[in-house]
């Protein structure tokens, strides 16, 4: 054994006592896999939400959503700019989850928001991000989830029904519903959730007898509940979270033990040089300052990724 082979193994040592004492010392609370089982969780009623929410977190994690009636999340912020909307996406999920526990009385609650804007790789797409929350006040927990996707989000001002036909098929119509109003864009006169097409086509006449110019603003309507689009980024956004309230802290035993960050540095199966791939994961506990870096089993990247091999 030289020098370094023993240095090595005393650092091994060292590294082993230390995260031993480390978590030995860590005050640990008293959960295990199903935790959340049988218990009631607060959803203020969302567009039809609890729809996927409800069942997906049944499944994985055996809880009971429970929906609370009594307040319109409107007042929030909605989508078709009748209310503008404040705060930031988060901060408006945690206020919904608060609502709802207070009126239901629970300790436990859930809230899903979600966002619209330009993808943010190109910015020629319509991109939709959903956010969950899920607070637990007897153990003062905050776990976010989040999923995102392309969208259908899209307007179009028009004095042609035919031109208003493309449009909605292009939108996904009926499946995914539509708004209509006169005028334009702000008018406040509007018909939501529009989903067959007779309806459509006498909105579309309405708006024209309304319209002092002739002009119909027809715009997709992104509530959950008429958009399948968005409702899939709520599942999948729930299915994150049942994984992450499924993944306890080995330290301190709290949920919400998950990735924070990503280690690029897989290496190429041809040349052997560190690819942007993933090598390694980042794991931290949502309560305690425990983390710990998780390889990834792959042990090589595909050539086509590597820098080197395909420039
Ligand atoms: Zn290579
Ligand atoms: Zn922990």
């Amino acid at each position: 054994m030289d020098l370094t082979n023993i240095l090595n193994t005393i650092f091994q040592l060292l590294k082993e006592y230390t995260s031993n004492f480390f978590i030995s010392n860590t005050k640990k609370y008293h959960f295990y896999a199903d935790h959340y089982k049988n218990r009631e969780v607060a959803l203020l009623t969302q567009h039809g939400k609890e729809s996927v929410l409800a069942p997906t977190l049944k499944e994985s994690i055996g809880c009971i959503v429970t929906t609370v009636e009594g307040y319109d999340t409107d007042l929030l912020g909605t989508f078709s700019r009748d209310i503008p909307r404040a705060g930031t996406q988060i901060e408006t999920a945690r206020k919904k989850a608060h609502i709802g526990m207070e009126l239901a009385r629970l300790p436990l609650g859930i809230a899903s928001e979600g966002a619209f804007g330009p993808d943010p790789f190109t910015g020629m797409f319509s991109w939709n991000v959903e956010i969950l929350i899920w607070i637990d006040n007897e153990n003062d927990l905050e776990i976010v989830a989040m999923s995102q996707g392309k969208t259908n989000l899209a307007n179009v001002l028009t004095t042609n029904w035919k031109e208003a036909e493309a449009f909605a098929k292009k939108a996904g119509f009926p499946e995914h519903h539509l708004m209509v109003r006169p005028e334009g864009e702000d008018d406040p006169r509007i018909r939501k959730g529009i989903c067959e097409w007779d309806d459509l086509h006498a909105a579309f006449v309405w708006g024209q007898e309304q319209s002092e110019n002739g002009s119909v603003f027809i715009e997709t309507d992104m509530r959950a509940h008429a958009n399948p689009t968005r409702m899939n980024n709520i599942r999948l956004a729930a299915e994150e979270l049942a994984n992450k309230l499924s993944s306890l802290c080995p330290a301190c035993g709290a949920p919400g033990y998950w990735v924070i960050e990503r280690v690029a540095g897989l290496k190429c199966k041809r040349c052997g040089q560190p690819t942007r791939d993933t090598r390694a994961d980042v794991y931290s506990c949502s309560k305690c300052a425990h983390q710990a870096t998780i390889e990834r089993t792959e042990a090589y990247a595909d050539p086509g990724h590597c820098d080197y091999c395909n420039p």
